[in-house]
């Protein structure tokens, strides 16, 4: 510890002067500054910063420092509990630490000139018990601040509260309210914090992604004299667009060949269609005129459907109507409104993040969903960058505005100055420069003291096939085979999945794949499938419940995945099991599949495995039955907690309440654990957990020795295997497992 001589009673003093010109000061900011100057010389601290805490956006904002860049005042915003400030603020204590960014909760913030300090102390500014800012001192000396520091400051704090608080109250009367001519102004430089979904980084221009609507078609109507030539170009370079599109998805998916833009053509070529327009031209009505008639009429139809399915037609007839008026108008290209733009939607379907993909937009913010929600395990696959921000105010930015999306940090910045973009670009180079990861990932993993573990990948589409071997994963640990399913405007046949599944077996010869059945339902709708209204879908006809329901469909994959593996072994697993009862039921329905296949003469694998997913908390009290049937257990944490917990995956509104380290859960894990080993049944995790190495290394204390994830996340998880003693993580599941709170609990996960 540093032993620093500071004149404290006279800091406190000059602070009491500092209070008293509160009542003169012009500006609040000049004054603010004056604090965070005369604190930072009498601490010897580097970096002296207030933050106060906005009502309104519910964040604390960064209102005057001394050390970092003058540019961060107003930008720098943080959630209580978020970064170390964070935690100060919300549990109302002081935070102090030798290494700050060596914190787990440490919160990086590059451009504003935070690189290079080490010591970090953290005040909440507090008006009775309430906390109202907080205030921090940084300096780049390690450990520089003492318990004695810690009281001088919170004295220092205590007498500043009143000035400060009257100060927050005057800034937040001076914010403008916002209205409806606001939103095409320049918006304000601000850093929004936000979930990452899949890792990554863009810098590009917003694009705001909303289904096309009636009026905006009718917008690109035009005035410019057409003739039925004229029209028919513009047909077939529609055509040829789409057919574009179907041919990259073909070749960048060959598991859901573009099925989603078939439906567009058939319309686009459909002479109900075509011709209803062109008899319109011939009648003499302008060329735009008359397709937009029969654009509107067709929403028309589909809107009065009883069908769900069928309603949501209506955006493929405006998706392919606003592709051809823009052809015959001569407005830009329709898709190169989103190449290298960073999309902002309230909510996308699985499909609309392929097209996404295949528009190369640089990366996506969503309004909805959560980082387990299977439109961010799509987006991993497709190495589209995303994060889930709660603001739903984004959705009023102008198009076009700067954006820079660091779904590696978790920040959004919007409208950044061209420093703050210049310096997110070269930590993002450097990032990139770094020797490949891939390349540090050795063939088998051990502990530190010499226990084999094995590392799976988990995938999604036939793409990942590639980046799981290249990362020298073991095996598939889990094929969420609903994938191919859900992309689609159809279900897949028995051959269609055949072609699939073949393909992934000859991708991974001599290894371990363990296909997952179909896990449709929840936030993985089948957009072609009219599940009713389910007002709890995650609660539904969901996953094994929806495949037993549809045994029919259940029955064609199982026998394609059986033929796909004809010369070789194969695990099945079932998901969302709840009862012996539905695990019988699932592997009657495989037995059958084989009977029926030898019945037909048809190759089919002779060594399968039945396994099953943990995933529902019933299981645990009926684990023993279980383990008489299933050969082996996969934990799927996402939904262990969710189900456990009572807390959706997939809402924002919840998301710190789904807390994979509360006591309920991880001693449910280890129940499940202990009693599959018992039984001698394999036991994997292949749930989220699987890849946050503080987890690893309690999930390793209680036995779990296989570990499937995204394939990108190996050779972290590796490095921290072979960091660990089984001995060491042995007591960290113990310590871990006698905190009975969910703060205890995170202490403990926290301090590693
Ligand atoms: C899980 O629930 O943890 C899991 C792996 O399955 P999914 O995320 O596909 O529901
Ligand atoms: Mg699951």
């Amino acid at each position: 510890m540093a032993i620093i001589n500071r004149d404290h009673a006279k800091l406190i003093c000059d602070i009491g002067e500092l209070s008293a010109i509160i009542t003169d000061a012009s500006d609040l900011g000049a004054m603010l500054q004056k604090i965070v100057d005369t604190v930072a010389g009498h601490m010897q601290a580097d970096v002296c910063s207030v933050y106060l805490f906005d009502d309104a956006g519910q964040e604390l904002v960064l209102r005057a420092t001394h050390g970092l860049l003058p540019s961060s005042v107003g930008y720098v915003r943080l959630r209580p509990g978020e970064g170390l400030t964070g935690l100060a603020f919300s549990e109302r204590r002081p935070v102090r630490e030798a290494d700050a960014p060596a914190h787990p909760n440490y919160r990086y913030f590059p451009g504003i000139g935070v690189e290079g300090y080490r010591s970090f102390l953290a005040l909440p500014i507090l008006r009775g018990r309430r906390p109202v800012g907080a205030m921090t001192l940084q300096s780049k000396q390690p450990d520089h601040f003492s318990a004695e520091d810690v009281q001088v400051f919170r004295a220092i704090t205590m007498q500043l509260a009143t000035t400060i608080e009257m100060a927050r109250l005057l800034l937040t009367l001076e914010r403008k309210p916002a209205t409806a001519t606001q939103t095409s102004a320049l918006p304000e430089p601000r850093l929004v914090r936000g979930q990452i979904g899949a890792e990554g980084y863009a810098v590009g221009e917003a694009v705001l992604i909303r289904q096309p609507s009636l009026a905006e078609i009718r917008a690109l109507l035009g005035s410019a004299p057409l003739d039925l030539p004229d029209f028919r170009r513009a047909v077939r370079a529609t055509e040829k667009q789409i057919e574009n599109l179907e041919k990259l998805a073909g070749e960048r998916l060959s598991d859901v060949t573009a099925v989603i833009f078939s439906a567009q053509l058939l319309m686009l070529r459909d002479q109900s269609w075509l011709g209803a327009m062109e008899e319109q031209i011939a009648a003499g009505t302008a060329p735009a005129e008359a397709a937009y008639r029969v654009i509107l009429n067709y929403v028309e139809l589909f809107d009065r459907m009883d069908n769900a399915y069928m309603r949501e037609k209506r955006y493929d007839v405006l998706d392919v109507g606003r592709r051809l008026l823009a052809n015959l108008t001569g407005h830009r290209d329709v898709d190169s409104r989103r190449e290298g733009r960073i999309a902002i939607a309230a909510e996308l379907l699985p499909s609309d993040v392929l097209k996404l993909g295949l528009e190369k937009a640089g990366g996506i913010v969503l309004l909805s969903g959560g980082v387990t929600s299977h439109v961010a395990v799509l987006a991993r696959s497709l190495d589209l960058p995303l994060l889930f921000v709660d603001e739903p105010h984004l959705l009023q930015i102008p198009e076009g505005t700067r954006l820079v999306l660091d779904a590696h940090q978790g920040n959004l910045v919007v409208a950044p100055s061209e420093d703050v973009e210049r310096r997110y670009r070269e930590q993002d180079e450097a990032r990139r420069s770094a020797p490949h990861l891939a390349e540090r990932m050795r063939e088998s993993t051990h502990t530190a003291d010499g226990t084999r573990v094995h590392l799976l990948a988990n995938i999604n589409l036939l793409a990942d096939v590639e980046v799981a071997r290249s990362y020298k994963a073991e095996g598939i640990g889990l094929y969420r085979t609903e994938f191919p399913f859900m992309i689609r405007n159809d279900l897949p046949s028995e051959e269609e999945q055949l072609r699939i599944y073949r393909r992934l077996v000859e991708g991974m010869p001599g290894r371990e794949i363990t296909f997952r059945t179909l896990d449709a339902g929840g936030d993985k709708v089948l957009s072609y499938f009219d599940y009713g209204t389910e007002a709890n879908p995650f609660l539904g006809l969901r996953s094994i419940r929806f495949a037993l329901r549809h045994r029919d469909i259940f029955l064609q994959q199982v026998r394609a995945i059986l033929r796909a593996a004809h010369d070789t072994q194969v695990r099945i697993m079932f998901p969302m099991i709840s009862s012996p009862d539905e695990l019988a039921s699932a592997a009657n329905a495989v037995a059958e599949c084989r009977a029926d296949l030898r019945h037909e003469g048809l190759l089919a694998c002779e060594h399968v495995q039945l396994g099953m997913m943990l995933e529902v908390p019933s299981v645990l009290e009926t684990m023993d039955e279980l383990a008489e049937r299933a050969e082996f257990f996969s934990i799927g944490t996402n939904d262990f907690v969710q189900y456990m917990l009572a807390v959706d995956r997939t809402n924002v509104h919840v998301a710190d309440l789904y807390i994979p380290q509360h006591p309920a859960v991880l001693r449910g894990l280890r129940r499940a654990v202990t009693a599959a080993l018992r039984h001698g049944r394999d036991v994997s995790v292949c749930g989220d957990m699987a890849h946050d190495p503080r987890f690893v290394r309690f999930l390793l204390g209680i036995g779990v020795r296989k570990f499937s994830m995204s394939a990108r996340y190996l050779p972290r998880v590796q490095e921290a295997i072979f960091a660990t003693h089984l001995d060491e993580a042995r007591h960290f599941a113990q310590r871990l497992l006698a905190e009975s709170t969910v703060s205890g609990a995170t202490e403990v996960l926290d301090e590693g």
